[in-house]
């Protein structure tokens, strides 16, 4: 597949819109409220999320439940977003998202994908050795963890809450938010216990 050049696949981009727009499927104002809330997106809205369930069980059982429910109520506009599910990291099981088609990927709450998500290194990879893509990545997993690899689709968007390290009982939503990193909430990463912190 070529991509085609920047430029004309702007000009396309905007005579698809153009033509959305004559035939009413989509307003300006619908396409500046996504656009706004697109851009505004950012892996925080996930990390809070993940850190809200950690501390509080019925947050947990929504997100759990309904991830689009459980953004809405954070104040995220899910309108128009495909469903959003939530895995549930136990001591014996890590899960790792990928899309192994494109790159499909909860951006309302994680904002953009990394590089590494669309690569088809890592799409290719991660199915096949999800633990030595995670060895490598500084996760060393212990064979007494299953890794379930998770495919997010155009019709259905996958995060993962982790487990709460060791060391942070008594910790704010604030603080439990800053140890959760974007790559964390794909399962690509471990939150990071504290430093000096027993266990973990
Ligand atoms: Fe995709």
């Amino acid at each position: 597949m070529s991509a085609p050049a920047r430029p004309e696949s702007i000009a396309a981009l905007d005579r698809l819109l153009e033509a959305l727009r004559t035939r009413g499927v989509v307003t300006d104002e619908e396409l500046a409220a996504r656009q706004a809330s697109t851009d505004s997106a950012s892996p925080e809205t996930g990390a809070r999320m993940v850190a809200r369930a950690w501390l509080d069980p019925e947050y947990r059982a929504l997100l759990l439940r309904d991830g689009k429910a459980a953004a809405e109520a954070m104040g995220v506009s899910m309108a128009g977003a495909p469903p959003l599910g939530v895995l549930e990291d136990t001591p014996a099981r890590h899960h790792l998202v990928v899309c192994t088609l494109c790159s499909c990927y909860p951006r309302a709450v994680l904002g953009y994908p990394p590089h590494w998500y669309k690569s088809f290194a890592y799409r290719a990879r991660a199915v096949r050795e999800p633990r030595a893509v995670l060895a490598e990545w500084g996760t060393a997993l212990p064979d007494s963890v299953d890794v379930r690899v998770v495919d997010s689709t155009a019709d259905y968007r996958w995060m993962v809450l982790p487990l709460r390290p060791a060391g942070t009982e008594g910790w704010s939503e604030d603080q439990l938010t800053s140890i959760v990193s974007r790559d964390a909430l794909v399962g690509a990463a471990l939150p990071q216990a504290p430093q000096g912190a027993v266990g973990g």
